[in-house]
């Protein structure tokens, strides 16, 4: 199950707001379901069961909705508005999908120490992938990793060996701090199942040993081009 689903069904726990109805928890099937996702208009009437009027008729009508666990409100969105009392019945896939976006910019801060050299591994690694980068590449460069790293994409496997190297040894003087999205801290749970590292900031540091590894150590880079293509877009 997803991160944000699984929220949801926490949230579920406490409160009857609508959003966390049996139709948003059968979100990822709908958002599979895409190709043939049929497009509601504001205005389009429908027939609906009602929590409050059981069996009646609803219209398309923009409104706002809260996240039950009041983390945010997703404005203006699609929904099906009982015609005998005014609550929202349903929401179309269509909105689910406007819902999930919203939901998913919620972030959790997350604050580690690092060597100050650690810093300067990103620095040289941002400028081999493209000298006009700026150190604001820095983060966006450690999350692609760490994406890659969980994904399988790139081999994780050396990470912890990579936590014993002498490279890893230094005082913890450089504060690193980051908002993460629910995907990147599944992804940062992954590593550390995966290769048995204790915490947030085992993962960052051996990530960025991997980076060093991967890009300012060698001469033609393997990941480059590909790192490149994504840098195009911070430059
Ligand atoms: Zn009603």
């Amino acid at each position: 199950m997803c991160m944000f689903l699984r929220r949801l069904r926490m949230a579920n726990a406490g409160t009857s707001s609508f959003i966390l109805s049996s139709q948003m928890l059968c979100l990822s099937a709908c958002m599979k379901a895409v190709s043939n996702m049929k497009i509601v208009k504001e205005g389009d009437k429908r027939q609906v069961v009602c929590a409050n009027c059981g069996l009646t008729q609803a219209t398309y009508l923009l409104r706002d909705i809260d996240f039950s666990d009041q983390s945010g409100t997703v404005k203006n969105v699609l929904a099906a508005v009982c015609d005998s009392c005014n609550e929202i019945a349903s929401i179309p896939k269509q909105s689910t999908a406007k819902v999930k976006a919203e939901y998913n910019k919620i972030k959790t801060p997350v604050d580690i120490r690092l060597p100050a050299h650690f810093l300067d591994i990103l620095t040289l690694a941002g400028q081999k992938i493209d000298p006009t980068l700026t150190d604001s590449f820095n983060k966006p460069l450690v999350l692609y990793y760490l994406h890659a790293l969980s994904s399988g994409r790139y081999p994780s496997k050396d990470l912890n060996d990579l936590l014993h190297s002498d490279l890893a040894k230094a005082k913890a003087s450089k504060r690193f701090s980051f908002k993460l999205n629910d995907n990147s801290l599944s992804e940062i749970k992954i590593l550390i199942d995966s290769q048995g590292l204790k915490n947030n900031t085992e993962v960052f540091k051996s990530v960025i040993l991997k980076i060093n590894e991967d890009i300012v150590q060698q001469r033609n880079p393997k990941h480059l081009p590909e790192l490149q293509n994504f840098a195009a877009a911070f430059a």
